[in-house]
């Protein structure tokens, strides 16, 4: 098993993060009673920041314990942890399961009348490019960075095979964004 670090018995070191994440953990269970969660909420889920790395960004274990990675915490993007620990919180109701009907239909509420965007999959290229992407995609664990050379869109890669670094070397891997086909590849490590 992974090391975990509990929040409450290990502060994280304020050159980790600058948000206080006991408030927006407070503010996120205030915000679902407001929409009328309440009954929902269960006294017993605490919080952890763990070392995970890759694209999973938090994960809700036994409906008691929410694991949020310790790189989105030193993001220090209060509304980006916000968005990750309230897809979480559903989790931790007694009623859904995965990502089951009931869950997507806590989801769509909690979108509509509190102006989330929570969804069963976070896409974290997409996030990364309005980000600062060394410092996350080093956090992240992240190998390579492939860069389109006319849009400057970037993809996250843990793992490259020789044969595909071929195929963006001789152009024959598309840009989704803009359709060119040159790319640089940076890799980290
Ligand atoms: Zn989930
Ligand atoms: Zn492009």
């Amino acid at each position: 098993m992974k090391p975990i670090y509990l929040l409450h018995r290990l502060k994280i070191q304020t050159n980790e993060t600058k948000m206080n994440i006991d408030k927006l953990f407070a503010s996120c269970k205030r915000e679902l009673k407001q929409i009328g969660y309440g009954s929902k909420l269960h006294g017993n889920v605490y919080l952890s920041i763990a070392p995970i790395t890759g694209t999973t960004l938090g994960r809700c274990i036994n409906k008691q314990r929410i694991e949020i990675a310790k790189w989105i915490i030193s993001l220090n993007d209060e509304i980006l942890f916000k968005e990750i620990l309230m897809h979480e919180l559903l989790h931790t109701f007694p009623d859904t399961k995965n990502h089951d009907k009931t869950w997507k239909k806590y989801a769509e509420d909690v979108n509509k009348k509190l102006g989330y965007h929570i969804s069963r999959c976070f896409d974290i290229n997409n996030y990364l490019t309005n980000s600062n992407y060394s410092f996350a995609t080093n956090l992240a664990g992240f190998k390579y960075e492939v860069k389109c050379t006319k849009c400057n869109k970037s993809y996250y890669f843990h793992n490259l095979s020789s044969q595909k670094i071929r195929y963006f070397q001789c152009n024959l891997m598309k840009c989704n964004h803009c359709d060119s086909n040159n790319f640089i590849i940076n890799k980290w490590k």
